[in-house]
């Protein structure tokens, strides 16, 4: 395991010993991040032995859509779609209620 920091964020990379139950792995990990909005905001890659990567294509699963408007993230990521103060205002808020909702469960 590697934990990486730079200017795009922070990386957990984890090499797991498997050869073929990569499409297994995205798919759970794609079932994961639909759980709630807060594990939304998460994005894991999987990587085969070739160091291709596993999409959401090879799952015939649709593109991650864009938290904002929900067109397909990338496009309104290439196009600038949205100001960065606004993304960084939605996960704000969406951290802020994830943070609530465990003071009141504890
Ligand atoms: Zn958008």
């Amino acid at each position: 395991m590697q934990q990486i920091y730079d200017h795009t964020g922070d990386y957990l990379i984890i090499v797991l010993p498997t050869n073929n139950n990569y499409l297994n792995i995205k798919q759970l990990l794609l079932n994961f991040e639909t759980t709630s909005q807060t594990y939304q905001l998460l994005d894991f890659d999987v990587y085969n032995q070739e160091l291709q990567t596993i999409s959401r294509n090879d799952l015939n699963v649709e593109m991650r859509k864009c938290y904002l408007c929900s067109s397909p993230a990338k496009l309104c990521a290439r196009g600038k779609v949205h100001l960065v103060s606004e993304l960084l205002c939605y996960i704000d808020n969406v951290i802020e209620k994830e943070i609530e909702q465990n003071v009141r469960v504890k």
